[in-house]
C-alpha cells in the first residue's frame, strides 16, 4: 500500500505518507482537513471532469483514512465531509434531475476479512439461526456509471445519472441512442406491476458501460486523430454519455445492466435474485453472472470466483456487490447517510506490479508530436505480458514525476491498456534526473517546439523522416488509400533512398525503381542465391503489383484521401463526413469553419483543424502534385438525369460480414445514393443491418433489438430495383 501512495509525493506537503499512517508531525485535525481537500478535488476531476488524477485504489485508500480518522476522532466529524455523501458533480449542460428515491453508494470490503466482518455483523444484526439462515445475492460490481430510467406505462420518459444521489443529470436523449435500454418495457413483466397513482411510473436503476474492445477501438481511433485517450472504460462511458450531442453517445457503444428499482416495496418480488428474474422478463439488460449464496461459505467461493476470472470478461468490473436476498431483512437493516446497510461491495486488488523503468524514448507521430514512451523490464499483468506504455507527454511525466532507473508500478487501465502508475520513491536509485523533453527531434536533428498552451512538444520540419513515414504509413493503410503491398519496411527504404519525401512523390515512381529497391527484409534473412545479409531487389512481380495497387488508389474517393491525408481530428468517419457535405477537395477549402462545424459529426475543433490544414502551403502543393498525378480530389457527381430515386432516405443501415462480389464500403456507397444512411454501429434507430458471411456481434445486437436483417440477395434486390424487399418471415 505505501508503494502506491508514493505517487502523491508531489502534491501539498503531507500527501506523501501511507494511507495508513498519517505524517507523525501531522495533527489528527490538520490531515483531516488536508484529505477531505484533496477527495473533494480527485472526485470533481473524476465526476465532473471523467479526467481522474489517481488510480480508484489510491483515492479508496484516502476515503479510508479519513473514514478512520473520523472514528477515532468523533469530534473532527462533520456533514460535509466527503465520507457522508455520494460522491459525484453535475455539469451545467444538463437538466437537474431529482430522483424518485435517493441513489446511494455502497460501502466497501477491502479484502476477504473485511468482507468476513460484514458478514457476521450482518448475520448478527438480523439474528440469523441454522434454522434461519441469511441468503445473499451476489452480483458482480459493474465499473460502469449509476443511472436511473424511469418508464411511465412502460414507455422509457427519462434517464439521469446518479449525481449527488438526490438530484441527478437528464441524460434522457443521451439514453434513448444506447440499443440494449428499450423505448417499451416487455408487457408481460408490467402486467405484474400494480397500478398506482404514478401512473405505473417504474424508475429501474443500473450501470452503463463501455465493452473492453469498444473502449480499446475508441482509444484507437481518439490516438489516431491527436485527440486525448480516456484513461479507463469506466471514464470513456461517463465522457461517452454526458455529450451535449446524443448523436456522438450513438457511436459509443455503450451497453447497460440493470440491477435496482427506486421504491421495491410496490414490486410484487420479495428477495433480491428473483427480482433480477423480473427485471428480465421486462426486457431490460441484466448480468447473467450472479448467484443465490445460501451461506458466507458461498459468498467467499463466488468472490474467490469472480476475482480469477475477471479478466475472462467483456466488460470491466472492480469486485463484487453481495446484498441480503430477502427484501423485508433489507428493510430491516436499512440505510446510512451514503450507503444500504444490507449490501457491501467486495473490491478487488488493483492488478498492479512492479518493475524498472529503463528508458523513456520518443516517438515521433505523423503530426510531429514527440510523444514519450517508457521502456520497463517486461512484466505480466491481466493476463499478458507488457514492456512499455505510453507516457502521454512532458505534464504527465511530471505529475507522476517517473524517472529513468526508478522502481514503478504498472498495471492495465480497463485491463487493457498498459499504464505506468507512478515510482516507488522509496527505491529511487540515487542520482536519478527528472526526464526532460529532448530540445530536438531524435529523428531529424531539428528544434522541438512547444506552443504556448498546448501539451504537446512538436517537430515541425517537413522533412522529417520519422514523420515522413508515419504519414506514408497511414496514407496507405487500408482504411485510407489501401495500398497493398506497401509496408513499413519498404517505406523506410523508400525515404532513405531519398526516393519520397511526402504522399504525392508515391506517385512518382516508377516500376522500375521499385523493382530495384532493396527491401529491408532481405537485408536480415537469406534468400536464394544470397548470403545472410544481402541487399535483395523488391522484384518485378511486387513492383508490378504495388505499382497497379498505387494506380488503383487514385480513385479510392474524397473520404479516404482527406483520411490519408492525416489532417489534424480528421478520423475515418469525420472524413466521410466532410466528402459527404462537400463532395470535393476544392469545396471543403473554400469552405468556412462555421460551414464545417455545421455538418453531423463534425464540431469547431475538428473545423479549425481542416482549416490549419488548408492554410498551410506545403500541404497545398502536396495536394496539386497529387492532382497532377492523377489522384482524384471529388467524388464523381452523379451525371445530371442519372441521379437515383431517394427511395431509402429516413433509413439506417448497418453492414456486417462479408459480401460476395463487393466490399461493405462499396455497398455503403450504392445504399447511400438512393440516400439510406449507414452506420457503424446497430441501435434502435437502425432500420437494417445487412448480414454477409461470418457476420457476428452486430447481427446477434441486431437479433436482440428484434431489427430485420437482410441477406446478401435481399441487399442486391433493393441495389437493383431501388425499393424494399419483402419482409416477410424475417
Ligand atoms: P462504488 O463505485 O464503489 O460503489 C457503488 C456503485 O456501484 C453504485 O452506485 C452502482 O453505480 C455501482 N454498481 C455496479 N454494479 C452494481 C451492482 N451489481 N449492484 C449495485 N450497484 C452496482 O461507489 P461510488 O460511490 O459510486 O464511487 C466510488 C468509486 O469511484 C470508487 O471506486 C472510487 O475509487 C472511485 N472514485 C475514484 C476517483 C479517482 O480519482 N480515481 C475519484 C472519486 C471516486
Amino acid at each position: 500500500m505505501a508503494e502506491q501512495l508514493s505517487i502523491f509525493d508531489d502534491l501539498p506537503q503531507g500527501d506523501a505518507g501511507a494511507a495508513d499512517a498519517p505524517p507523525a508531525s501531522k495533527e489528527p485535525a490538520e490531515r483531516v482537513v488536508e484529505l477531505r481537500n484533496l477527495l473533494d478535488y480527485y472526485a470533481y476531476r473524476y465526476y465532473a471532469l471523467d479526467a481522474p488524477l489517481v488510480t480508484d485504489a489510491e483515492f479508496d485508500a484516502l476515503l479510508r483514512e479519513l473514514q478512520e480518522l473520523e472514528a477515532a476522532h468523533p469530534e473532527l466529524a462533520s456533514d460535509d465531509s466527503y465520507t457522508q455523501r455520494v460522491g459525484g458533480y453535475l455539469l451545467d449542460q444538463f437538466a437537474p434531475v431529482r430522483h424518485a428515491q435517493r441513489m446511494y453508494s455502497i460501502d466497501d470490503a477491502m479484502g476477504l476479512d473485511e468482507l468476513d466482518a460484514w458478514l457476521e455483523r450482518t448475520e448478527r444484526e438480523l439474528d440469523a439461526t441454522p434454522e434461519h439462515p441469511v441468503a445473499y445475492t451476489c452480483e458482480l460490481k459493474i465499473d460502469g456509471l449509476g443511472i436511473a430510467v424511469t418508464y411511465e406505462d412502460g414507455r422509457f420518459v427519462r434517464a439521469a445519472t446518479r449525481g449527488d444521489g438526490s438530484v441527478g443529470e437528464d441524460v434522457s436523449a443521451n439514453v434513448r441512442t444506447i440499443a440494449d435500454v428499450p423505448s417499451t418495457l416487455a408487457p408481460k413483466g408490467l402486467a405484474e406491476l400494480p397500478a398506482g397513482e404514478e401512473g405505473r411510473a417504474l424508475e429501474v436503476r443500473g450501470e452503463v458501460y463501455m465493452p473492453k474492445s469498444s473502449f480499446a477501438r475508441l482509444n484507437a481511433e481518439r490516438d489516431r486523430a491527436g485527440q486525448p485517450v480516456f484513461a479507463n472504460p469506466r471514464n470513456a462511458a461517463a465522457g461517452s454519455l454526458r455529450q451535449k450531442d446524443p448523436r456522438v453517445t450513438a457511436h459509443r457503444d455503450l451497453e447497460t445492466f440493470i440491477y435496482a428499482v427506486a421504491n421495491p416495496e410496490r414490486i410484487h418480488v420479495r428477495s433480491q435474485h428473483d427480482f433480477l428474474g423480473w427485471l428480465r422478463s421486462l426486457g431490460l439488460s441484466v448480468n447473467r453472472n450472479y448467484r443465490l449464496c445460501q451461506s458466507a461459505a458461498e459468498v467467499h467461493d463466488f468472490c474467490v470466483r469472480a476475482l480469477e476470472r475477471r479478466g475472462d470478461l467483456e466488460y470491466d468490473i472492480d469486485g463484487v456487490v453481495v446484498k441480503v436476498d430477502d427484501f423485508a431483512r433489507q428493510a430491516e437493516l436499512g440505510f446510512t447517510a451514503r450507503a444500504p446497510r444490507w449490501a457491501i461491495a467486495f473490491k478487488f486488488p488493483p492488478e498492479e506490479r512492479r518493475t524498472v523503468l529503463r528508458d523513456i524514448r520518443i516517438q515521433v507521430g505523423r503530426t510531429g508530436v514527440l510523444t514519450p514512451v517508457a521502456d520497463f523490464d517486461p512484466v505480466t499483468v491481466a493476463g499478458s505480458t507488457i514492456a512499455h506504455a505510453t507516457l502521454h507527454n512532458l505534464d504527465e511525466i511530471r505529475r507522476k514525476d517517473v524517472r529513468v532507473g526508478d522502481t514503478v508500478i504498472v498495471h492495465k487501465a480497463g485491463d487493457v491498456i498498459p499504464e505506468v502508475v507512478g515510482p516507488v520513491l522509496a527505491e529511487r536509485p540515487d542520482g536519478a534526473l527528472p526526464w526532460e523533453m529532448p530540445e530536438t527531434c531524435p529523428s531529424c536533428g531539428s528544434p522541438v517546439v512547444h506552443e504556448l498552451g498546448e501539451v504537446a512538444y512538436r517537430c515541425v520540419s517537413i522533412d522529417c523522416p520519422a514523420q515522413t513515414s508515419e504519414r506514408l504509413e497511414h496514407w496507405v493503410s487500408r482504411k485510407a488509400m489501401d495500398v497493398d503491398g506497401m509496408g513499413r519496411e519498404l517505406i523506410a527504404r523508400l525515404i532513405a533512398e531519398g526516393l519520397v519525401r511526402d504522399v504525392a512523390d508515391l506517385y512518382g515512381l516508377t516500376e522500375e525503381a521499385l523493382a530495384a529497391l532493396p527491401t529491408g527484409r532481405a537485408y536480415k534473412t537469406a534468400g536464394k542465391g544470397h548470403a545472410k545479409g544481402d541487399p535483395i531487389p523488391t522484384g518485378a512481380k511486387t513492383a508490378a503489383k504495388i505499382a497497379s495497387q498505387l494506380e488503383a488508389s487514385k480513385g479510392r474517393g474524397l473520404a479516404r484521401l482527406l483520411f490519408g491525408l492525416g489532417i489534424r481530428h480528421v478520423g475515418a468517419s469525420v472524413a466521410e463526413a466532410l466528402a459527404g457535405a462537400f463532395g470535393s477537395v476544392e469545396a471543403l477549402r473554400n469552405a468556412t469553419e462555421e460551414e464545417m462545424a455545421e455538418v453531423e459529426g463534425v464540431g469547431p475543433i475538428v473545423a479549425a483543424g481542416v482549416a490549419e490544414f488548408f492554410a498551410t502551403p506545403q500541404n497545398l502543393e502536396v495536394l496539386a502534385r497529387l492532382e497532377a498525378a492523377g489522384v482524384s480530389m471529388a467524388d464523381a457527381a452523379v451525371p445530371a438525369g442519372e441521379e437515383r430515386p431517394q427511395t431509402l432516405s429516413g433509413l439506417t443501415f448497418v453492414l456486417t460480414g462479408a459480401l460476395e462480389g463487393m466490399t461493405r464500403d462499396e455497398a455503403g456507397a450504392a445504399l447511400k445514393a438512393l440516400g439510406a444512411k449507414v452506420s457503424g454501429s446497430v441501435s434502435k434507430r437502425t432500420s437494417f443491418v445487412v448480414a454477409g458471411s461470418a457476420a457476428g456481434s452486430k447481427l446477434a445486437k441486431a437479433q436482440s433489438l428484434g431489427i430485420p436483417v437482410l441477406d446478401q440477395a435481399q441487399l442486391e434486390e433493393i441495389l437493383d430495383t431501388g425499393g424494399l424487399p419483402a419482409l416477410g418471415g424475417k
